[in-house]
């Protein structure tokens, strides 16, 4: 228990400190002895936090006389070392010394880490008003360890410890508590990253403030199951329930509060608050894992706009793949971007008319291969990249690497329509548009030999944006295209309304259409409707002539898929563009 006090003092082999020096100086002043200093006794040695007169940072705890203070926690004066046995043949009397004179060094909770003390050259005794001035200035030293302590473990707005002291208290539990004791841990945040960022730029720093100190009164005066009450970050509150604390009426009692701070709201700009809730055994935790957990369950409350949310592995091992996804392929970018050859490639699908049994264009679809994990399939990353502004760079990338190919296939004689998948988020972008006429100029390609793919639920996000980009890429004369038609909304009003030339029909409704009445019925339908507004309609993931021989039934005009190619690199491309039968395209 006196090493923990020692250990939580944070002193040990900390830089010299003039506040301390100064008292170890008035204390060799005031009993006119050349030795002073204020000395820890740790496990093996005594540690000098600040001295006067002696050269050594540290002596071996055996033999010296600060040990025996620290130990028996009382004033210990030794008049001659030489006199005394135990001493004689310490390195302090090897240094000349011979008198010693040592205060406890006591902390309020009466832990004792070292002591006070002077030594002389002389043998001598000491008054009773000299012992009591050491005593004070062992005081002195206390207080100033204290207010060190104090400073950097309150937090200024909101008086409440903060991290530095939850991280050493979770650490304490250990030490205290049985081992293996289930606790719950709790984390309250007063507001979304989001909502705090907005809140300071609008309101300024010091109406936060006013939120937390607001947050704080609520959370003392509302929870009966909470500890200590520490402040993490501006934000964020969290303590430890007391042992024994039932999971689910803790919920509930966290519910209501969040439900009465709602209803008690006054401010001008309201804040949700989200809690999360970790469970964890007592040593069996480090403080960063559990401060990682409670960061996880609040995000996931966050998330799915819940109030209160128990932390969960599944859902955190999620987080932790997204997280890891956005910072892998952020580096990858970077690396493409600065134009190294490596993690990110295109590669291409042929497209095949079914009128003609031509190859008349190609999809270009992104691979991610990383180096340590491999291959990462964009059906993973590109919807956690969607969520991110690395989707900007992500298309631009993607739009720069096809239009360079085509160029170079043009260049070769290869004339084809080439299409990109885009996001919803660039469909939002504003110079979206010039940007891709921009590309396509320098590259010199017309711009009917490029088409985007884009879902319908990108022009949910924002229909009147993404409309009016659409529109100008139309009159810029670049093709667009409908992905994944049948998995949206599909609103055929609303598609009426789009500038689209070509409808994709998803590869869901495509595959084993033979053996599926209801899906033949349907994707007849919805070609027939199409065709009525004006659209192509091409057919995505066909696999088997048998699937190809219906859809040709149904009046498809274009199909893609493995049963012609997967998709290739540009050199095989090509020679499968070279080495292609027309016989593949199975009769009707
Ligand atoms: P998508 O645009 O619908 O692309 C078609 C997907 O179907 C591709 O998957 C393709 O490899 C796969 N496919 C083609 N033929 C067949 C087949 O016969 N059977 C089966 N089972 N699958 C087939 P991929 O390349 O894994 O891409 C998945 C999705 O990721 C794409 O769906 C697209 O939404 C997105 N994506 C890929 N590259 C990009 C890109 O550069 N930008 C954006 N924004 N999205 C991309
Ligand atoms: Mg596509
Ligand atoms: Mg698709």
């Amino acid at each position: 228990m006196r090493l923990d006090a020692l250990r939580r003092s944070n002193l040990l082999d900390t830089p010299p400190d003039d506040a301390f020096d100064r008292i170890t100086r008035m204390a060799a002043e005031l009993f006119k002895v050349p030795v002073a200093a204020i000395s820890l006794t740790d496990s093996q040695r005594q540690w000098f936090k600040s001295r006067v007169g002696i050269g050594v940072d540290a002596i071996p705890r055996l033999q010296a006389p600060c040990a025996r203070v620290a130990e028996e926690a009382r004033l210990l004066v030794v008049p001659d070392l030489l006199d005394d046995a135990a001493y004689r043949a310490s390195p302090l009397a090897a240094l000349g010394m011979r008198f010693y004179a040592g205060a406890p060094l006591l902390t309020r909770d009466g832990h004792c880490l070292g002591a006070m003390c002077v030594l002389g050259r002389a043998p001598r005794a000491i008054t009773e008003g000299e012992a009591a001035a050491l005593r004070d200035l062992a005081a002195l030293a206390m207080a100033q360890v204290e207010l060190r302590h104090a400073v950097g473990r309150v937090d200024a707005v909101s008086g409440l410890p903060n991290r530095t002291q939850f991280i050493d208290d979770v650490r304490g539990l250990g030490t205290h508590r049985p081992r293996g004791e289930g606790r719950l841990a709790v984390l309250v945040s007063l507001a979304s990253p989001e909502q705090f960022g907005s809140a300071e730029r609008a309101m300024g720093a010091g109406y936060l403030d006013e939120i937390v100190v607001q947050g704080v009164r609520m959370l003392e005066a509302g929870l009966r199951h909470a500890g200590t009450l520490y402040h993490l970050a501006p934000t964020e509150f969290a303590f430890v329930a007391p042992p024994g604390t039932d999971a689910v009426e803790l919920r509930v009692e966290l519910e209501n509060w969040l439900r009465r701070r709602a209803a008690a709201a006054t401010s001008r700009f309201v804040t949700t608050a989200r809690i999360g809730v970790a469970p964890f055994r007592v040593g069996a935790v480090t403080d960063a894992e559990l401060l990682r957990d409670l960061h996880s369950a609040v995000q996931q409350a966050h998330d799915q706009d819940c109030g209160v949310s128990m932390f969960s592995p599944e859902r955190d091992a999620v987080y932790r793949r997204t997280f890891w996804l956005v910072n892998e392929f952020g580096a990858a970018l970077d690396g493409a971007a600065a134009g190294r050859k490596g993690p990110l490639r295109l590669v291409f699908q042929p497209k095949v008319d079914l009128a003609s049994g031509a190859c008349i264009g190609a999809e270009a679809l992104l691979r991610w291969t990383h180096p340590q994990a491999g291959e990462v399939a964009p059906a993973e990353f590109i919807p956690v990249i969607e969520r991110t502004a690395l989707m900007r760079a992500t298309t631009n990338w993607v739009l720069e690497a096809a239009m360079h190919q085509l160029a170079q296939w043009r260049a070769g004689g290869i004339a084809l329509e080439l299409s990109v998948n885009v996001s919803a988020a660039n469909l939002l972008e504003p110079d979206f548009c010039v940007r891709i006429v921009d590309g396509l100029q320098r590259h010199g390609l017309p711009p009917s030999s490029l088409a985007l793919e884009i879902t319908e639920s990108a022009l949910m996000l924002n229909p009147r944006l993404a409309l009016a980009t659409l529109r100008a890429l139309d009159a810029a004369g670049v093709r667009l295209a409908i992905d994944d038609f049948g998995t949206g909304y599909s609103s055929l009003a609303y598609l009426q309304s789009l500038p689209a030339q070509v409808v994709k029909i998803d590869r869901s409704f495509v595959r084993d259409i033979e053996q599926d009445e209801r899906k033949r019925a349907l994707v007849a339908t919805m070609i027939k409707l199409s065709h009525d507004l004006g659209h192509r309609v091409v057919a995505e993931g066909v696999e088997t002539a048998d699937v190809l021989g219906v859809l040709r039934n149904a009046d498809c005009d274009e199909a893609q898929g493995y049963l012609y190619a997967r998709p290739l690199a540009p050199e095989a491309f090509a020679d499968w563009l070279v080495r292609r039968e027309p016989e593949i395209v199975a009769p009707a």
